[in-house]
């Protein structure tokens, strides 16, 4: 077992900077999951830290000890990755062993490993059986126990369940939470499936461009997304982005206004800010009893209805509808004037075409400065019920 640490890691090909300044400090067994779209830096992060590729600047820690130039085999780690290379001609004793029978081993060691590890990843009994005599997710679970009898300090894995089907890469889910309660070491996990990171990590570390945008749990990476990025990224489907200006009154978008007493805020009349609400903090009016702080009500008409089973989204148009504007660019989400997705009960009874009310709780409106991205707001409950130690939290504060 053993803490990670990464210090101002960039890694530059000709003309692409692939891990743009990358710092954190990944706690010693703790399982944290890199996320981001394609092409982000994910696996180019996890390549430095593995030894895989050399970082262009920054150093690596492992433990206590400065790893940047060591080769992969003696920083103590292990890994899994999307393709299960394993070998054809070789049970699956031979599969998981292969690296201790290279490194000369004693026999007797190899069989207690090997035994150990099939233990864990549950293929005992399965150890003559042939690779294609497998299916996948035994397949990937004797990757698993190949890098598990290295014993690693640090386990390695990308996109390990990639490959698989859906049903049993949701499956594989909860066998490597499994695995790493058991095993308490270090994980390093990436993947572009944000369900993936939000179930089995202990913190997820969202990248874009090359750049860590937050790292956090996931929960709080949901509720408190550091900027536009995170708070489009986390959440499916996403956060809904409405542009606003801040006048005495409150935050007035092209459609509707949302009382707001800016004093305190740091913000001003006639600033612009990003309004972010999520579809499940959108509601009804009528149905919105237990939300003890909505804003007032805005009309609104349905226009597309998606049935999920467990819940209805319905997509809103305010105002007159038409014409989408998005006058800023928001990475992973999309600014509007004029429309608004809400997530419903699968009994309400709602059609297309129909005028409705609806209200947003305040304690889920998230405020975002357009010129810097970062979160400036996390809920606004009035000042008079923030005092009574409601859900209102500006950024930075502890609570
Ligand atoms: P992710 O894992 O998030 O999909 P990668 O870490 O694989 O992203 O890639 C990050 C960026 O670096 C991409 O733009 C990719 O094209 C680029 N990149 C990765 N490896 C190389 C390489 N060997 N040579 C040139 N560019 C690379």
């Amino acid at each position: 077992m053993a803490r990670v640490t990464l210090e101002h890691v960039t890694k530059r090909y000709e003309d692409v900077t692939a891990v743009d300044d990358m710092n954190m400090e990944i706690e010693d067994g703790e399982f944290v999951t890199f996320v981001g779209p394609s092409g982000c830096g994910k696996s180019t992060t996890m390549e430095t830290i593995a030894g895989l590729t050399k970082p262009t600047e920054g150093q690596i820690y492992i433990g206590d000890r400065e790893v940047t130039n060591l080769p992969p085999k003696d920083r103590g780690i292990a890994m899994v990755f999307q393709n299960i290379a394993l070998f054809p001609h070789m049970d699956v004793y031979e599969n998981i062993s292969f690296g201790l029978r290279l490194r000369k081993y004693e026999k007797e060691e190899i069989d207690r490993r090997v035994e150990e590890a099939a233990d864990i990843v549950q293929l005992e009994g399965m150890l003559n059986r042939m690779p294609d005599e497998m299916s996948g997710g035994q397949r990937q679970r004797v990757a698993i126990a190949r890098a598990l009898v290295r014993e690693p300090d640090v386990f390695l894995m990308d996109e390990p369940l990639a490959n698989l089907d859906a049903k049993l890469r949701v499956h594989m889910r909860t066998e490597l939470q499994r695995l790493h309660r058991r095993l308490d070491t270090t994980i390093i996990y990436v993947t572009h499936d944000q369900a993936e990171a939000m179930t089995m990590s202990s913190r997820i570390a969202v990248i874009n461009a090359g750049k860590l945008q937050q790292i956090a749990p996931p929960l709080e990476c949901y509720n408190e997304p550091a900027n536009l990025f995170v708070a489009g990224f986390i959440g499916s489907p996403g956060m809904n982005f409405v542009e606003a200006t801040v006048s005495e009154e409150g935050l007035e978008t092209e459609n509707f206004s949302i009382e707001f007493d800016p004093s305190g805020s740091g913000l001003a009349s006639g600033d612009t800010v990003i309004v972010g609400v999520r579809p499940e903090d959108v509601y009804l009016e009528e149905t919105a009893g237990s939300v003890t702080h909505q804003t007032d009500p805005i009309d609104a008409r349905t226009d597309v209805l998606e049935p999920m089973g467990d819940e209805i989204f319905v997509y809103l148009v305010t105002g007159e509808g038409g014409e989408t504007k998005m006058d800023i660019e928001i990475e992973g989400g999309e600014a509007t004037d004029d429309q608004l997705l809400m997530s419903v009960d699968p009994d309400t009874d709602i059609s297309p075409d129909e005028d409705v009310r609806v209200v947003l709780d305040r304690s889920s409106i998230h405020l975002f400065d357009p010129d810097t991205d970062e979160a400036l707001r996390h809920g606004i409950v009035e000042p008079a019920a923030a005092d009574s130690g409601t859900a209102e939290r500006g950024v930075g504060d502890t609570d």
